[in-house]
């Protein structure tokens, strides 16, 4: 038990870091939001002096160049988060693991689909690999699919849950 605390532990403090990433990756898309707004006034300083237009093209080049700086920071700021997630291929293996039939109830093999309206039972559960394929609609998912269909949590929030549900 004290080695799966361990491991919660270091994923929350993951979690922390990647909850200041995401806010900064909000506000460098609302400011590149604002940028394209701030752009179409630009036109405005237009007049029909020359100078005008050197100064409309001075604003656009800058506009543009720190549309530049905040795509390649908000690049980095993913190839960072996508490390310190805490989420190894070896958990969302393992949470593939998780059976499919604890999460939905199946009747001989069948249940209501999640990604369509089902009248009929059409989602057929395969046990040997642990997936789903629903047979009106044609969704198919594994256990992580399912799990984020019923909660509608986030691919790295399902795993982390799945996992921990599987291993403490
Ligand atoms: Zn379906």
């Amino acid at each position: 038990m004290l080695v799966f605390d361990m491991v919660r532990k270091a994923k929350e403090i993951d979690i922390d870091v990647n909850n200041a990433l995401n806010c900064r990756i909000r506000y460098l898309t609302d400011r590149l939001w604002d940028i394209g707004e701030e752009k179409e006034n630009y036109c405005e300083l237009i007049t029909d002096n020359d100078w005008s237009i050197a100064l409309f093209l001075n604003r656009i080049a800058a506009a543009n160049k720190e549309k530049v700086e905040i795509r390649k920071e908000i690049h980095a700021i993913k190839s960072i988060t996508a490390n310190i997630e805490g989420i190894t291929a070896a958990d969302i293996e393992q949470a593939k693991m998780y059976p499919i039939g604890r999460l939905i109830d199946f009747s001989k093999g069948k249940a209501l689909c999640l990604w369509h309206v089902d009248k009929n039972p059409s989602l057929h559960w395969y046990r040997q690999n642990n997936k789903v394929k629903c047979f009106a609609c044609g969704k198919s998912g594994d256990s992580i699919d399912v799990h984020m269909q019923q909660t509608g949590v986030d691919f790295i929030t399902a795993v982390r849950q799945l996992f921990w549900e599987l291993y403490t």
